[in-house]
């Protein structure tokens, strides 16, 4: 069983992926939530969740792949920093697990994670959520929009409220015509248009 849980940043992608486990927790399950060594946020502050001994704790990515026997559901967060999430999570899935994958669907420059979005087709269940925009306030932002001042240059660069906040598509559009955008983010932009057919020739 695979739950994928997409969307852009601040939409509760992680909180929603800690109440699943929370629950499979009171229920006596072997719960155990794998992080990215990079994410070194206390997000855990969001959950009322104790961590007690074995039934859920948290791991690294490097030791994923050595635990699947010891839990029945395995919660993965920042899916997008995972190189080879999609095929991970297949087997384990095929191998009687209950998988919850929270993941950021797109970059800020709005290119599709390739793995995400795989594990988004194979999923037995799809959450998609959003966030509210900073820009207009509508319920529904599905971008991330990156307002930070050193250049980006790679797809990812970690960082919060800081440095990102959530915007509607159209706000994240008018975002990325601003002149004071780097000129690696604008190539990133053109291209991702191109490729995702976003725009209208
Ligand atoms: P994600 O894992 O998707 O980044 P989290 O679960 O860590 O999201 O955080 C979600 C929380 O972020 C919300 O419950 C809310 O308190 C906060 N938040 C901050 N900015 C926004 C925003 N623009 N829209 C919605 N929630 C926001
Ligand atoms: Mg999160
Ligand atoms: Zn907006």
């Amino acid at each position: 069983m695979m739950t994928v849980i997409v969307g852009p940043m601040f939409s509760g992608k992680t909180t929603e992926m800690l109440r699943r486990l929370e629950r499979y927790s009171l229920a006596g399950k072997d719960v155990v939530l794998i992080r990215p060594k990079v994410d070194t946020r206390p997000y855990l502050a969001h959950s009322k969740m104790e961590f007690d001994g074995d039934r859920l704790c948290c791991k690294d990515l490097n030791q994923m792949l050595d635990i699947l026997d010891h839990y029945h559901v395995i919660g993965i967060d920042e899916g997008q920093m995972f190189p080879a999430i999609a095929p991970y999570i297949t087997e384990a899935s095929l191998a009687g697990k209950h998988i919850i994958l929270s993941a950021l669907n797109m970059t800020s420059e709005g290119k599709p994670f390739e793995q995400v979005s795989m594990a988004m087709h194979y999923a037995d269940e799809l959450i998609k959520l959003t966030a509210v925009c900073t820009v207009c306030g509508s319920e529904y932002a599905t971008m991330s929009y990156y307002k930070g001042t050193q250049a980006k240059t790679g797809d990812l660069l970690v960082g919060g409220p800081d440095v990102y906040e959530a915007r509607c598509f159209r706000c994240w559009q008018e975002g990325m015509k601003n002149p004071k955008k780097t000129k690696d983010e604008k190539i990133i932009f053109e291209e991702t248009l191109k490729e995702t057919a976003l725009s209208v020739e």
